[in-house]
């Protein structure tokens, strides 16, 4: 998955300087929302400015923004390379309040949706293939990115608008709820993706590690899609709600037995979790020629694999981003076909870093989604 980057280290003051004066001139369109202003500060309210829409471009009132456990990884800077203020969020759910001119897929009062990117080169052959999270110039990310300009710094859904072009926007159906609908643009499709390009389905015993945002809904999308779904879960905590959720089996990955019992069974793995495991032990998990497709993203480390859980079975090991915007379209369609969406608690923004605290703690059921009606701007 690559992004762009921009050296705004030195850029934040000027940017500040800038939606000051812009703020002062009334140019651009006036936004407030929460922010981050350095590495692991609290999100405290902040007001900017986002660019006037031109011809392709929609103008969202933002209604509800997921919490996905990546933008904590960003305000903290785990990943490296984050800049500041940065306004996180990228599961918006929303209205369309304005169109440019040349729009022609929405209008205004559509229910629509953002997820993790805004932009890409739309020329390279993963952008042409609808595979825009691969863009090989990197595509332009919803927050702690930059635009297709290389320079202008994009801001997030902790906000009460955002301007998107209209071919980075996808239409929320009529049946899911706004609220429970959001944190499907990331959640959702991060999940959805590697479970059709591995072909889940009936007669596939798939696993999911780690129920959270994310392995919640894989759960409940591998169960529609007809797999035998097992949750590995690091306690046996959540067992009941897992079944719940749709899944046949529950085991405690704490618990030594279970990969005994486990042992060579799995077509398919996904790895939800947000920190480091030990890859080779859920890989003799695997049956012959399965895989393991690992979206979880902790901390940057070096990972060591050892050769023979892979040889052992033609064993691989995959990894996955989110998903292009045409696949986006197709998971939110599937969800609404099935009536999916996701378990969420719904919080004012005020609880946001409280929020932060909780999801460290896997203390939420499923996600927590930010209710922007409680955003209180000035203008
Ligand atoms: P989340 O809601 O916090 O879920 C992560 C789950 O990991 C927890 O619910 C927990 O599941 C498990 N976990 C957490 N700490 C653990 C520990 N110390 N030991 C064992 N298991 C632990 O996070 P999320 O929003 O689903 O995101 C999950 C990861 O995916 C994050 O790293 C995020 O950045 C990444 N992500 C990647 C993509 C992509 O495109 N590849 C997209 C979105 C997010 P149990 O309680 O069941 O064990
Ligand atoms: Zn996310
Ligand atoms: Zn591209």
């Amino acid at each position: 998955m690559a992004s762009k980057s921009s050296n705004r280290g030195v850029q934040s003051n000027i940017l500040a300087d800038d939606i000051h004066l812009s703020k002062e001139g009334k140019t651009g369109i006036q936004v407030c929302g929460y922010a981050v202003n350095h590495a692991k500060a609290q999100l405290t309210p902040y007001s900017f400015s986002r660019r006037e829409p031109r011809d392709h471009d929609i103008v969202i009132e933002i209604h509800y923004c997921g919490i996905c456990h990546s933008d904590i990884h960003q305000v903290s800077d785990e990943w490296g390379g984050s800049t500041f203020p940065m306004v996180p969020g990228h599961e918006i759910a929303g209205v369309v309040l304005q169109v440019g001119t040349s729009v022609t897929r929405y209008k205004v009062g559509d229910k629509v949706g953002v997820g993790c990117f805004v932009d890409s080169c739309r020329k390279c052959g993963p952008c042409l293939e609808g595979l825009e999270q691969y863009c090989v110039g990197g595509m332009s990310l919803t927050y702690n990115g930059v635009e297709n300009d290389g320079k202008t710094p994009t801001q997030g859904g902790y906000s009460n608008k955002i301007v998107v072009d209209e071919n980075y926007v996808l239409r929320i159906p009529d049946n899911l709820p706004l609220d429970r609908a959001a944190p499907l643009l990331c959640a959702g499709i991060t999940v959805y993706s590697p479970l059709i390009h591995w072909k889940a389905g009936p007669g596939k015993k798939v696993a999911i590690i780690g129920l959270g945002g994310l392995g919640h809904m894989g759960v409940k999308i591998a169960h529609a899609l007809g797999a035998e779904v097992t949750i590995l879960s690091h306690s046996l905590r959540k067992q009941e709600e897992g079944k719940k959720l749709g899944a046949d089996k529950f085991y405690a990955t704490s618990d030594r037995t279970t990969f005994k019992e486990l042992k060579g069974y799995f077509d398919l793995i996904i790895n939800t979790v947000s920190v480091e495991l030990d890859w080779n032990q859920y890989l003799k998990l695997l049956a012959l020629d399965g895989t393991m497709v690992v979206v979880g993203l902790p901390e940057k480390k070096e990972t060591q694999i050892g050769a023979f859980p892979l040889v052992n079975a033609r064993r691989s090991i995959a990894g996955s981003a989110i998903g292009g915007i045409r696949e986006t379209q197709e998971m939110l369609d599937f969800c609404s076909k099935h009536n999916i969406a996701c378990d969420i608690e719904l919080i004012p923004i005020e609880k946001v870093n409280e929020a932060y605290e909780r999801v460290l703690k896997s203390d939420v059921r499923y996600r927590f989604v930010i209710d922007i009606k409680s955003l209180e701007c000035k203008d």
